[in-house]
């Protein structure tokens, strides 16, 4: 049989850091399995549901390398949910229960305060003709519950091992609203159902639904999936995730954050795995090295500065054919690829390198608080070519011949040539801006961009 999966997001919001995590690692497991990815775009709650949230699901997911085989939408759905509605209410298992909102808040108190669990007490099922009749005269329309077996639901997880419920500890679950929309549980199970899949990877979030969703798979006569819930992600001290984080998104990650999309995918693929968490470029060891039942069921730790090195470490693997386009984007078009290699070691951001064009191509506002010095420093500086040793030479020399050493050597020469106190690594900058530049900056005349 072959292996069919899907990612099912709710168009309710931007792509999450939660999602993003489901979406790597089901799409991993696809792809390790040679099977097929649905992206499913979960969008029942018409209200909540905007196409702006679909696109940037779909933005995300390229931007990150994830690629799906088809695609699908529940909006479109309806007359099969409608046809397999039916026959759930021919089967007795779809229900109409007439209870308000404030009713059942009620039931549910009465029974917490007994020191009972908060279970929905089937009276709908012992209502007569006469009553249901006499609650539609009074213009109440029903909301619809799937009726559970009493029995032991009991499956086999990829990640938590066997997992146990029992149908009679769990409340009826509401399928059709009073409006007669089904809500996301009939839905996701008929489109698994439908679309033939066999695995579900999901958070551990819905791993209660899944316990109903097994008997309604029964109850519409399906064969039951395999499924793997994944534990939730904590913070680096194991609490919940902070609000920042929790509701950081993929967009947050490329637009504001500027990191790569292989550093994201790197922590996240591995997170709460026994596979080392390391820089990757391609997906393809990824790919080959999953393993869902190395995942194990604690909640791993979301590390921002872990993010940020395996950032860095990526970026330093980047060969300039990968970032030229970006950096034109960047407006950096003139930038070539050995500025790249000399500046790209100290960088933990793409970004950042915009600080380092700035200082070697800008005019900057140089200070020279000390103009015998520098001049004396420019007559010593050594005949081109420079490398990534001219700087250690140069200021070797200019200490035997001034006497000064430390931050007096230093500080001056690196207002002179950048105007700033602090900045990038003056060995890497000075072969970067050249003898002519420098010796214009040192001697303040005017420069040209
Ligand atoms: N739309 C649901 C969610 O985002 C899907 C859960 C599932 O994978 O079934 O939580």
């Amino acid at each position: 049989m072959s292996v069919k999966v899907r990612f099912a997001p709710s168009p309710t919001g931007y792509l999450h850091a939660g999602n993003v995590r489901t979406a790597i690692v089901t799409w991993l497991f696809t792809r390790n399995q040679n099977g097929h990815f649905l992206l499913r775009i979960d969008d029942t709650d018409i209200a909540r549901s905007k196409p702006e949230y679909e696109e940037d699901i779909e933005s995300a997911l390229m931007w990150l390398g994830i690629t799906w085989d088809e695609k699908a939408r529940q909006r479109d759905r309806s007359a099969r949910y409608a046809e397999l509605i039916e026959k759930l209410k021919r089967d007795g298992r779809l229900y109409p229960c007439y209870e308000t909102p404030e009713e059942l808040s009620l039931k549910r108190k009465t029974l917490l305060s007994r020191g009972l669990p908060p279970i929905y007490d089937r009276a709908a099922l012992e209502l007569t003709e006469t009553q249901k009749t006499k609650y539609e005269g009074e213009n109440r329309v029903p909301h619809w519950r799937f009726k559970l077996e009493h029995t032991p639901i009991i499956w086999n997880d990829l990640v938590r091992g066997e997992v146990k419920f029992d149908g009679a500890t769990m409340s009826d679950p509401v399928l059709l609203r009073e409006d007669g929309t089904p809500l996301y549980h009939l839905c996701s199970v008929i489109d698994d159902m439908d679309y033939d899949i066999t695995h579900v990877v999901r958070g551990e979030d819905h791993v209660s639904n899944t316990a109903a969703h097994i008997q309604m798979f029964e109850a519409l006569g399906a064969p039951v999936p395999q499924f793997a819930h994944l534990p939730m992600i904590s913070d680096k001290e194991g609490g919940k995730l902070s609000k920042r984080l929790g509701s950081m998104s993929a967009r947050d990650f490329r637009d504001s954050e500027k990191l790569e999309p292989m550093a994201i995918v790197s922590l996240l693929a591995r997170l709460g795995s026994a596979d080392p968490i390391m820089p990757f470029t391609e997906m393809q060891p990824l790919i080959d090295e999953f393993d869902i039942s190395k995942f194990s069921k604690g909640a791993p730790k979301f590390d921002m500065e872990e993010l940020l090195r395996l950032n860095q470490k990526i970026i330093h693997q980047t060969p300039f054919e990968d970032v030229n386009v970006r950096l034109a984007q960047m407006d950096m078009e003139t930038l070539d690829e050995s500025f790249w290699i000399a500046v790209r070691p100290n960088l933990t951001r793409l970004e950042d390198i915009r600080e380092w064009w700035n200082v070697v191509n800008n005019p900057v506002e140089t200070t020279i608080n000390d103009p015998d010095f520098i001049t004396q420093a420019a007559g010593l500086l050594p005949p081109e070519p420079w490398d990534e040793t001219t700087w250690k030479l140069w200021t070797d020399k200019v200490k035997e011949n001034t006497g000064r050493k430390g931050k007096d050597l230093f500080m001056p020469l690196r207002q002179a040539l950048t105007g700033m106190d602090h900045g990038p690594e003056l060995g890497v900058i000075l072969p970067l801006l050249g003898a002519e530049k420098t010796r214009r900056r040192l001697t303040k005349q005017k420069q040209a961009a």
